[in-house]
């Protein structure tokens, strides 16, 4: 498995197994799977409700022998109700608990948008916090602190655009080391790539497969489907693979760690394999081409009327 080295050398896994949406009573099971078949690394969040359960299912795995903590990579994420800087320690303790761990290799700040402390997922205006009210810096002053403590390894951030890493790092003890966004071939943000690489942070491509199974609310109508555009198909009956298998390749190829979910056993399996395919240069400028600058994870939902979140100042675009 290809990995990825952040600043003190230690290896990000180039391939994890995404939890949103995987749900309580299904998830033991696929984080059970998942080791069985060769996934380290596990990319979960405070807000994906499911920590108890993946809990379980890594601890049990570690008791029986199966793997030890030192061989997992675990990501979480500090949620929105979180972002004062004296309160990053408190959901990141709510984290380690369910999960049953002492440390976390990567925690990142969920979203660049703060909620009131009460409210998990606001209706309107009321229930979020200006950025200006809690900036960016303080929060990551409280991540930096949960570091020191020894409480995460690494830390970094998620839906940061150029300009946010900018101006977080400018103040930064500790520099942002990851950046978690959606990428795949309609969606291939490559300035954020390039800026990403020339600041040592290694980028996470999130929902590389579509984010199908979001729910219909989250939705637009008539969103592309991934698995059917015409190129992807081509070079997956070529070589005999999936479209879903080209697109994890594509990613890995491209040098970003990719984290498809999957609960089911056959598909954890081809996501595993597809991280070791080699795409040539050739099938690589033909996916490259693809791209439309286009979001199934828009951050409608944050934009909130008669609050300073827009659609256009959360991408900075
Ligand atoms: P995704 O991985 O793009 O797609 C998941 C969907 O693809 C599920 O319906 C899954 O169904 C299906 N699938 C998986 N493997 C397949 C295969 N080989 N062939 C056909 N279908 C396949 O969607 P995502 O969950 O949005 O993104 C992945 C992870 O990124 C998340 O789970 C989460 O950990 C992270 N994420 C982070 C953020 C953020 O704000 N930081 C946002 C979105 C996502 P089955 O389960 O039935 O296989």
């Amino acid at each position: 498995m290809k990995t990825y080295p952040l600043s003190n050398g230690d290896q990000m896994p180039a391939l994890g197994l995404g939890t949103w949406k995987s749900e309580p009573g299904e998830v033991y099971k696929a984080i059970r799977t998942a080791i069985s078949v060769g996934y380290r690394h596990f990319d979960c969040a405070y807000i994906y409700q499911n920590e108890v359960e993946i809990g379980a299912a890594l601890n049990d795995a570690i008791m029986t022998g199966e793997v030890n903590r030192e061989e997992l990579w675990i990501t979480s994420k500090l949620w929105n109700t979180h972002h004062h800087e004296a309160e990053v320690k408190e959901c990141l303790n709510i984290t380690l608990k369910s999960l049953q761990l002492d440390y976390l290799d990567l925690y990142l700040i969920h979203w660049p948008v703060a909620h009131r402390k009460d409210v998990i997922f606001p209706q309107d205006a009321s229930g979020l916090i200006s950025l200006s009210d809690i900036p960016l810096e303080d929060t990551w002053r409280g991540m930096e602190s949960v570091q020191s403590a020894g409480l995460t390894k690494h830390i970094g951030v998620s839906n940061f655009s150029v300009k946010k890493i900018k101006q977080v790092n400018l103040s930064a003890t500790q520099k942002i080391e990851v950046n978690q966004v959606e990428l795949h071939p309609l969606l291939q943000q490559k300035e954020l790539l390039q800026f990403c690489k020339e600041e040592n942070i290694v980028v996470t491509a999130y929902s590389p497969l579509g984010s199908r199974d979001r729910a219909a609310q989250m939705k637009a109508d008539n969103e592309p489907d991934l698995f059917e555009i015409p190129i992807i198909k081509k070079i997956a009956e070529k070589h005999g693979y999936s479209p879903a298998q080209i697109l994890v390749a594509w990613a890995v190829n491209r040098d970003t760690v990719v984290i498809p979910k999957s609960t089911n056993e056959g598909r954890l399996k081809q996501n595993q394999e597809a991280a070791n395919i080699k795409l040539s240069s050739d099938e690589m400028d033909s996916i490259n081409s693809l791209d439309k600058h286009f979001r199934y994870v828009t951050g409608e939902f944050f934009a909130l009327p008669g609050s300073d979140y827009t659609v256009s100042n959360l991408w900075d675009e």
